[in-house]
């Protein structure tokens, strides 16, 4: 027998689960241990022995080492042990590197993996639809992408598209009786909804009978290979730079050989120093350091509560310059308390705040009498075509569902109507909401076997479909000054900043054919809720630093015109004169219209899902990089249109976070600013190293070749040069990548996605520095090499005291894009620790008698310091005055 096959009753029997009380912890512990975690096993894990390899992959690391093995086999042990140990260790910081940055990813992945929501325990609960078991009973709803292999129970017309199981888009209807037939292929399997697959209507429930492996989609995985990684653009743009710089750094180091040859230094020196040089100089480490600052750049977004799905988002996320946002949820509190009722013509007032259960209903300050007509018809449908529900958990009163659903349920419970028997009422057919129809139905059947439809929806929506209307005397026809009067009512709630809801009902025959009802038409208008979903607080702040920024805020809602105007302004979103596009007019215009228009547009209300695609098109054709907020299933072309696609953790669907780059934890929008200001700091932070190392190089090799052309001896013997590539690349490199934002990042306006790594005057500070360095340097030997033998040693370690401490106090000048005395240096201490300790490593070279010989160094005296400090600040502190 195959599941489909079996009936609800005998599923739940076979793995001793019932639907309404779901596993109990034991079993569920106990299949965990059986069957194993829910999970695909396609990907395969790198060695770590490939990981570590592969820093010595390097050609330029290779000849290295071929030279050392020469230079051992010629006698030089000292030389080629201290060389080989360097070139471990740098492999050894390479390799944990990487580590580290393939660590963060795949913690990264796993905040970003999909949950489910399973009944255990009697409850709903939210749980990593990797710890589903086989027996859970989940839900699932449109949007959602099915966590395992379900029988399903209940389905509300829901369909799914099964296109990565069977090929076929078209969506596919399902429902929850058994099928008789046998041997049927998974598409026609169509009371089973299978893992992986998406829900794109309606909503259902479901047993799981396969997990992981054991499922339709775990046979076809085995099939598959595993993810690729992909690269962001920075760092595809640095390893094209990278290649650049190897060419220049080989061409510069070849040249110093040939010179010093030239001069009458032995082959077999230059050689070494040549390629140790060109070790030192070629930023091979980069793109690594690269990806560490992203990843630890997105480790501090995760901590402001947004999850980078897509690392090349972090770039984007700097040159964003405007931010679509939704207005429900993320600009407000999506939390829904109706304040005022409208019916028989008579607009009431509800007290109490959030979803407590504490308030009453008033008419002209007097309290409103049990008996007011139609006000307990009306709270009853609204409990009635509801999908939510009242939970009481500590002492206070949560939604279960959908807000604007609960919130009508709050407002029936002041009144004192409480359950819905569900004896007495029964579903017969659910027509679910969603943004575009902007109206659910449900079709209810009560005791008496007496069926009707009620429909609540966008009142817009619903008075054309109503011919009745409910009055204090009855059902009355709707006239065109009837139709006036309600639309008076809405606009007046929602010029208070209400969202509106009408709700409106339709007896049916008794031999009524429930499939005529789905036309929602020839409806009796009962009444209007308009509630109240404030503002999110610290929103107001938010959309003014953006404002400064140089990044506009725009407001993207389903709902009332007017109620969005009143929210937006609130929030400082909608200017003096500022415009409001509606769906209607949205409609009426082509791409080109709007783009005329849509830089002073603030506001789109009353607009579906699908509008959002022209509006993100229109931003980006007048040259904008937009973000896109959404949540439901419809959003998610828009948000992958989007030049930064932003979902919403907690009430988004899964289509729309898999579509997004961004995943915002609590759906705020200030975790949208805050995300943008960590993205334009590490872009900051990984200019800064690129400075750094950059300058450090060109300090390098030009010492060398001044040396060379003035015919000089080596200023720098080959261990130098790599003990500095080391030690001054490696920590206070990567400590610039954990810098902290300079104060202005948000008040400057955002940087222009083509720009490139060396505009604004990056190049210009590389090259200064660098060469100053090098001069510097050179100076420092010419000053203390006397010509002899014995001022050599004396001379290069004087040199590479310099080259070491210029360095070390230029990191600092790389922090700030004005001037070194911009900033305080001890605020970032990462740095201050990196250079400390960088600085007992070169007093220890320099010092301790048995590293003198193999670093090539001697004791340096007081005024051997002065002369290395004044000189080694120079770079720094000169420029530190053009501010240039
Ligand atoms: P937004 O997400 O911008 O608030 P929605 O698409 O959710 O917009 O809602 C648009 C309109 O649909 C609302 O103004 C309201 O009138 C109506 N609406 C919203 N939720 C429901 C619901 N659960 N049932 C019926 N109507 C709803
Ligand atoms: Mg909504």
């Amino acid at each position: 027998m195959n599941w489909y096959q079996l009936d609800a009753e005998t599923v739940e029997q076979k793995l001793h689960v019932t639907t309404g009380a779901g596993l109990k912890a034991k079993q569920v512990d106990k299949r965990r241990k059986e069957f194993g975690a829910n999970k695909l096993l396609t990907e395969k894990e790198v060695s770590r022995w490939l990981i570590f390899l592969k820093q010595f992959q390097d050609f330029m690391v290779l000849v290295l080492l071929a030279a050392t093995l020469i230079a051992g086999v010629l006698g030089e042990y000292v030389d080629a042990i201290a060389i080989m140990v360097i070139v471990l260790v740098n492999g050894f910081l390479g390799y944990f590197q990487e580590q580290k940055a393939e660590k963060s990813l795949a913690k990264l992945k796993e905040m970003s993996a999909p949950v489910a929501s399973v009944m255990r325990e009697g409850e709903w609960v939210k749980i990593p639809s990797g710890d589903v078991v086989v027996g859970d009973v989940v839900r699932i709803n449109s949007g959602d992408r099915i966590p395992a292999d379900l029988r399903l129970t209940k389905s509300n017309s829901m369909e799914t598209e099964e296109s990565a199981l069977t090929g076929e888009s078209l969506p596919v209807m399902k429902h929850a009786s058994a099928i008789r037939k046998d041997g049927l292929d998974a598409q026609d399997q169509v009371n089973m909804g299978f893992m992986g697959t998406l829900v794109t209507r309606g909503s259902g429930v479901g047993i799981v009978v396969g997990t992981g492996m054991n499922t339709v989609m775990g046979q076809i995985a085995s099939l598959m290979t595993g993810t690729t990684k992909t690269i962001t653009p920075l760092e595809r743009k640095l390893a094209e730079l990278g290649k650049i710089l190897i060419f220049a750094a080989l061409i510069l180091t070849a040249l110093v050989v040939v010179v010093g040859v030239y001069q009458g230094h032995p082959i077999y020196n230059m050689f070494l120093a040549g390629v140790s040089l060109a070790v030192a100089a070629i930023p091979e480490g980069l793109p690594a350091i690269v990806t560490v600052a992203l990843s630890l750049g997105v480790q501090r977004m995760i901590r402001k509560k947004a999850i980078v799905r897509k690392l090349s988002a972090v770039e984007t996320l700097g040159c964003a310059s405007v931010i679509c946002s939704d207005k429900t949820g993320t600009l407000t509190e999506n939390q829904m308390t109706v304040k005022e009722l409208y019916v028989n013509g008579k607009h009431l007032y509800v007290t109490g705040n959030g979803y407590s259960v504490q308030g009453d209903y008033f008419l002209n300050d007097k309290k409103v009498d049990r008996d007011f007509p139609n006000l307990n018809s009306m709270l009853l449908y609204g409990m009635l075509c509801n999908n939510a529900s009242l939970q009481l958990r500590k002492g206070k009163y949560n939604i279960d569902g959908d807000p604007t659903d609960g919130a009508l349920l709050v407002a029936a419970r002041k009144f004192g109507l409480s359950h819905v028997l569900h004896d007495q009422y029964k579903v017969v057919k659910e027509i679910p909401f969603d943004s575009t129809r902007k109206r659910m139905s449900m079709i209810i059947e009560d005791e008496n076997k007496m069926r009707f439809l009620i429909t609540k929806g966008a009142p817009e929506v619903l008075l054309p479909r109503s011919d009745f209307y409910l009055s204090e005397d009855g059902r009355k026809m709707m006239r065109t000054t009837d139709k006036q009067t309600v639309e008076n009512a809405i606009n007046g709630m929602a010029q208070n900043a209400l969202r509106t809801i009408a709700i409106a009902m339709k007896p049916l025959p008794d031999d009524g054919d429930a499939d005529a009802a789905v036309l929602e038409n020839e409806l009796t208008f009962v009444g209007l809720y308009g509630m109240m979903d404030p503002p999110r607080k610290e929103v107001k702040a938010a959309v003014n630093e953006c404002r400064e920024a140089g990044i506009k805020t725009v407001m993207i809602t389903g709902d009332h015109e007017k109620t969005a105007r009143a929210i937006a302004e609130n929030l400082n979103i909608l200017p003096a004169g500022g415009m409001v596009l509606n769906g209607y007019q949205l409609n009426q215009m082509s791409i080109s219209d709007l783009r005329e228009v849509i830089d002073d547009v603030s506001v789109f209300a009353r607009v579906t899902p699908e509008h959002k695609l022209k509006i993100v098109k229109a931003y980006q054709e007048n040259g904008h990089v937009a973000a896109m907020t959404g949540d439901g299933v419809n959003d998610a072309p828009a948000i992958k249109a989007s030049d930064i696609g932003i979902s919403m953790g907690r009430t988004g669907t899964d289509v729309t976070k898999e579509a997004s780059s961004l995943i915002l934890m609590d759906d705020n929008f200030t975790t949208i600013k805050d995300a943008i200001i960590e993205g334009r700091n590490i872009y900051e932070n990984i200019r800064k190293f690129i400075r750094y190392l950059l300058a450090s190089n060109v300090g390098e090799i030009l010492v060398m070749l001044f040396a060379m052309l003035l015919a000089l001896p080596l200023p720098l013997v080959p261990v130098q040069i790599l003990w500095v590539n080391l030690v001054t690349d490696g920590l206070p490199a990567m400590a610039l990548g954990l810098d902290q934002s300079e104060d202005d990042v948000m008040k400057r306006g955002p940087r222009n996605p083509r720009e490139g790594i060396f505009s604004r005057g990056l190049g210009f500070k590389i090259v200064s520095r660098g060469i100053l360095i090098g001069v510097i340097t050179l100076a420092s030997f010419m000053l203390t090499y006397q010509g002899t033998e014995e001022s050599l040693v004396y001379g290069q370690t004087v040199a590479f005291t310099t080259l070491v401490m210029a360095q070390l106090i230029h990191v600092f000048d790389c922090r700030s894009e004005k001037s070194v005395f911009a900033r305080n240096p001890f605020q970032n201490i990462y740095l201050v620790l990196a250079v400390l300790s960088s600085l007992i490593l070169l007093l220890g070279v320099i010092y301790w008698e048995p590293l003198q010989p193999i670093f090539h160094t001697t004791f340096l005296g007081i005024r051997d310091w002065m002369l290395i400090l004044v000189l080694s600040s120079l770079p720094t502190v000169l420029f530190g005055f053009t501010k240039k």
